[in-house]
């Protein structure tokens, strides 16, 4: 069996957008980044933005995934073999990213453990009924559509790739049923390639709560413009498996942990702050 990654939660909301609509969501949010970047340049300041305390932040998120460790859901990660040869590895790194979205993990990782057992390739996907594969992984999110995206996607590679999956951004979305935050994570996973913050809804809500944005984003593209914008490129890739774990067990989409979060009293959308003068923050 193949070793993939990261997968989204129950709480993910984005739809799956067409990839016309991706690529025009990627060419509006650039244009608002340039404006703002030109408009910090007019100021005459010359030092890049960056929010207060994010190191903080970034510090206390990654010693609360330590001390959450236990409430985790199983990542995909964890599950798979090592498989010789790369090429599958990476369709695998693919197919379970098209899996995940509105998928729980656990849902992901079974159905992508069907698949495994079966041996899934590409010429498995070209030769199984349509049907026959949305069986094999159903109950994930959408999953009939998902089968056709799958089979879809797989005839490309074939036809276009030699059987493995593209090595850019763009020709990643422009896959069936692959947008932009698989794109970036496929790039990083499948190709040891830093190419861009995977934003998920995780990522766009925490980012908000934290005060991240240099300005307000509406969409993921344009949250994703907006934090490589300051975040170091080093760091780009561990955005988004720790602030998705961040989100799952500790910055919940609703009521969020704030009593036990370390973040409490420098986050601005605490609900917990500790008012007690020796513990407030300069
Ligand atoms: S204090 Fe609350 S809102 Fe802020 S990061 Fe922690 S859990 Fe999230």
């Amino acid at each position: 069996m193949s070793k993939y990654f990261e997968k989204k939660s129950e709480e993910q909301k984005e739809t799956i957008n067409s990839t016309e609509n991706d690529i025009n969501n990627i060419n509006e949010a650039t244009n608002i980044v340039k404006k703002r970047r030109k408009v910090v340049n007019d100021d005459g300041n010359d030092r890049k933005w960056e929010p207060p305390h994010w190191r903080e932040h970034w510090a206390n998120i990654l010693a609360m995934r330590i001390t959450n460790k236990h409430l985790e859901p199983r990542g995909c990660d964890t599950i798979g073999d090592t498989i010789a040869d790369e090429k599958i590895r990476r369709l695998h790194v693919l197919v379970s990213l098209m899996l995940s979205s509105q998928t729980k993990d656990t849902m992901t990782i079974a159905a992508m453990d069907r698949l495994l057992e079966r041996g899934f390739t590409v010429q498995y996907a070209l030769d199984i009924d349509v049907d026959e594969l949305a069986k094999i992984i159903y109950p994930v999110g959408f999953w009939r559509r998902k089968a056709q995206y799958i089979k879809d996607t797989c005839q490309i590679l074939r036809d276009k790739y030699n059987d493995d999956i593209p090595n850019t951004i763009e020709t990643l979305c422009a896959l069936p049923g692959v947008g932009p935050k698989m794109a970036y994570l496929a790039m990083d996973f499948a190709w040891k390639s830093n190419q861009g913050i995977g934003v998920d809804v995780h990522v766009h809500r925490i980012s908000h709560r934290l005060d991240w944005l240099p300005y307000d984003t509406k969409t993921p593209e344009q949250t994703r413009l907006a934090l490589e914008s300051w975040i170091p490129r080093d760091l780009w890739n561990q955005i988004n498996h720790n602030l998705v774990r961040f989100g799952q067990t500790q910055c919940l989409p609703v009521r969020p942990r704030c009593s036990t979060c370390l973040n409490r009293n420098i986050c601005p959308a605490s609900t917990s702050k500790d008012t007690t003068k020796h513990l407030k923050q300069k």
